[in-house]
């Protein structure tokens, strides 16, 4: 970010999903040097997913050696609730993956500074240092997929709120008498504007089969300009723009970015939401703000979870 000076060191970046670890060995300029995946079974327990990290470790620290590279750390990204070091819990789709200390364990392992935190966070600081908000330090990013994530990265540095427990975006109200969402509450974004929240609203507004719809379909039905699919999309891009209004007039990001399968199908999906978002933000808090996609596509978890340790590893 502007006000950091671009160093030359290396460090390692892991993003743990539910199927796979993806992993990478990352320049301080954002260049990519080594990155692979490795899978992760349905069945995998808390051992095995622990081995597969280990092994996603092994293999990037043989390549900085290869290349006789120095690496200053190890960044994770992990499903969950994630503070200190420690996913505290929330990963459902990980079996056992509650209390992990993961930072000391592998601290100690491998003798370099391990820093953690919450995937969509890790994400969103990837696309905030090296991505669609490079060079801003104020930065919404939200994920729209199956659920809805996000982060904040105010004044350069992630904002998670005490102990890292807030920045659930996906779970602010729209609707407060909206219909149940899956955290417990009611008329949450997710519940709304998720992907399969908006194939549901597309199944029944076309009167098709949930079952046999998916994203891709939806897309081209709406660039075909059938009814039911034009209604959906404009009903769907305004809850975001509703929910993105809210967090404009809080934090007066320079760039709201939009990460998510529907986002990579082009710029008319951004460019609705944008036209939402400045139709209900407040004009003087949106003043400096654009609505953009992210970049950075599956590598955002890698460099974004090696970008904690260049910001926050001093050594
Ligand atoms: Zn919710």
């Amino acid at each position: 970010m502007t006000q950091d000076k671009i160093g030359n060191r290396n460090a390692i970046g892991i993003d743990l999903g539910g199927t796979f670890i993806k992993f990478a060995l990352v320049a301080e300029s954002g260049e990519v040097l080594y990155n692979s995946k490795l899978s992760i079974g349905k069945e995998a327990s808390r051992d095995d997913i622990l081995a597969t990290i280990r092994k996603a470790i092994q293999l990037s620290l043989k390549q900085a050696k290869e290349k006789n590279l120095q690496v200053a750390g190890i960044g994770i990204g992990s499903p969950g609730l994630c503070c200190d070091g420690i996913v505290v819990g929330g990963a459902d789709n990980l079996n056992g993956w509650v209390e992990v200390h993961l930072s000391e364990m592998f601290s100690s392992e491998f003798n370099l500074p391990v820093l953690l935190d919450n995937d969509a966070n890790v994400m969103g600081l990837g696309e905030a240092v090296y991505g669609a908000a490079k060079d801003c330090t104020d930065v919404i990013f939200l994920t729209v997929g199956t659920g809805i994530g996000g982060a904040i990265v105010a004044d350069g540095k992630l904002y998670g709120g005490y102990k890292n427990r807030g920045t659930e975006m996906g779970h602010v109200t729209i609707d407060h008498k909206g219909i149940a969402c899956n955290c417990g509450g009611r008329g949450c974004l997710e519940a709304y504007a998720s992907t399969v929240a908006l194939l549901t609203q597309y199944a029944e507004a076309s009167g098709k089969n949930v079952n046999e719809l998916d994203g891709f379909y939806f897309v081209q039905k709406f660039k075909e300009g059938e009814d039911a699919a034009v209604k959906c999309m404009e009903d769907h891009t305004d809850y975001l723009g509703h929910a993105i209004a809210g967090f404009v007039n809080s934090f007066a990001p320079q760039k709201v970015v939009i990460g998510g399968g529907i986002s990579e199908a082009g710029q008319f999906y951004i460019d609705l939401i944008k036209k939402y978002t400045f139709q209900y933000a407040m004009p003087d808090c949106a003043a400096n703000t654009d609505v953009v996609a992210a970049v950075l596509g599956n590598m955002a978890g890698s460099l974004g979870a090696a970008s904690l340790i260049f910001k926050n590893v001093t050594q």
